[in-house]
């Protein structure tokens, strides 16, 4: 597969950093492809941690629950993690761990139960750009009036989509019973009759991976080792080919078109551990990181977290940020506001100094290298398409395969000009699609 290769060795698994959680939090009511969930609240109502606070009304949208006890301030205006204007529900208020509602043996529950549960818990599939993970995953007969094509394999990444984030690797090591039980669980509902398992052939395979296939009488789970240093196989497409040779027809394509259901080890121990407690998932794992903040490791946040508010709860910053990113460095997205709720689809924080950035402003003109070509995972020709971009010549642009580009960021990275092509790419997808609507 085409990318490239970190230079310096794997990057190691990140140790957790305890902070205190804010008092404020900002929740988005889209943080994923899709539709907007819909407010079940007011401004003045009291709410407790873990209650409804806006509902799904289809599948292309997920519910969200309060990650505070405390009280609605406002519906406000915000952008998501992923850069997306977004209405708001502010709660204000202290967080705290939603009581336990049920006990029920998630073995003895049916296809049909465990489908209400994922609804419920409201998860996100993997990637830059998530979709809600149950729209990925039904089975036929578990998707209702909606044809879907059958899933004949659940692939679960315990990669992470670049290597600067951990969450999944994090997750991957630690003895949760969490993990088999969404596993087996995000099986039943996807009707797959197997499971493989990625994971980076660089580190020892984690102890609770080990266990879970052991465990699997039916033999039907196996573990693949592959490359983590080899960027960009933690993303979904070459995520896929990578692990099961597969190609999931490009521009549009899904996973399910190729018969499989992806996850992350971090959606399935949410699932495992909302049907261990019978509450949902208030709180999110990031990957932080970057010279300003001055430590990596990952953090808990409670869902609509700020920026600011995470930064100040790491203890602010040690050096001049010049640029915010939620997300990884490579896919991730700047921010300039630091008031930006981190939710769903945040996945990290990195605020890097200038001496980390390419300075904007600063790039050249293409020299015709070629050198983004031969990195490119999707056979793309980038340099040109982001002429085309920069121009404003979109359509042309499109012609060319512009949203085949799955922004994995590796033709950004080799470039020697400089150029800011990911950005020109997400430039000229937003126009043509604001065009359409
Ligand atoms: S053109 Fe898109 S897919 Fe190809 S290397 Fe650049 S960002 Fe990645
Ligand atoms: S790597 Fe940069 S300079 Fe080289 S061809 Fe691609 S866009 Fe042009």
């Amino acid at each position: 597969m085409r990318g490239i290769t970190l230079k310096k060795k794997n990057a190691p698994v990140l140790e957790r950093i305890e902070i205190t959680p804010p008092g404020t939090v900002v929740l988005p009511l889209i943080q994923h492809l899709g539709e907007p969930a819909e407010p079940t609240v007011k401004p003045g109502d009291k709410v407790k941690s873990g209650q409804l606070i806006a509902a799904a009304p289809t599948d292309r949208s997920v519910p969200l629950y309060s990650p505070l006890t405390g009280t609605v301030s406002a519906l406000t205006t915000t952008f998501s993690s992923r850069g997306q204007e977004t209405e708001a529900v502010v709660i204000e208020g202290t967080h705290t761990i939603p009581s336990k509602k049920t006990s029920a043996d998630p073995g003895s529950l049916s296809p049909a139960q465990l489908t209400t549960a994922l609804r419920e818990a409201g998860l996100l599939g993997p990637g830059p750009f998530p979709s809600p993970l149950i729209r990925d995953l039904l089975a036929p007969e578990q998707a209702g009036s909606r044809p879907v094509k059958r899933i004949d394999t659940l692939l679960v990444s315990a990669l992470d989509p670049e290597p600067s984030l951990g969450v999944n690797r994090y997750l991957a090591g630690i003895e949760s019973e969490a993990l088999g039980v969404g596993i087996a669980s995000l099986k039943a509902v996807s009707g797959a009759e197997q499971v493989v398992i990625a994971t980076d052939k660089n580190l020892p395979l984690p102890e609770p991976l080990r266990a879970i296939v052991a465990a699997d009488e039916e033999e039907t789970t196996r573990i693949v080792r592959l490359n983590g240093r080899r960027y960009p196989t933690g993303l979904p497409i070459p995520l896929i080919k990578a692990a099961l040779v597969r190609e999931v027809p490009l521009p549009y394509g899904r996973p399910r078109d190729v018969g499989v259901a992806l996850c992350t080890v971090s959606a399935a121990v949410s699932l495992g551990e909302t049907l261990l407690t019978g509450a949902p998932p208030v709180t999110t794992l990031l990957t932080v990181g970057g010279g300003a903040l001055g430590k990596a490791g990952i953090v808990e946040v409670p869902l609509g977290t700020t920026i600011e508010d995470l930064v100040s709860a790491l203890g602010g910053f040690v050096r001049q940020p010049a640029k915010l990113i939620v997300g990884g460095p490579l896919t991730g997205f700047a921010h300039y506001d630091p008031s930006v709720p981190l939710g769903k689809d945040a996945g990290g924080l990195f605020a890097l100094t200038e001496q980390e950035i390419t300075v904007v402003g600063s790039y050249r003109e293409c020299i015709n290298c070629g050198r983004c070509v031969a990195v490119c995972p999707v056979n793309l020709v980038p340099g040109m398409l982001s002429m085309y971009c920069a121009k404003d010549r979109f359509e042309e642009a499109a012609a060319r395969g512009l949203f085949t580009c799955i922004e994995c960021g590796c033709c950004d990275y080799v470039c020697p000009s400089r150029r800011p092509l990911v950005h020109l790419f997400r430039h000229a997808k937003h126009q043509l699609m604001e065009k359409e609507q």
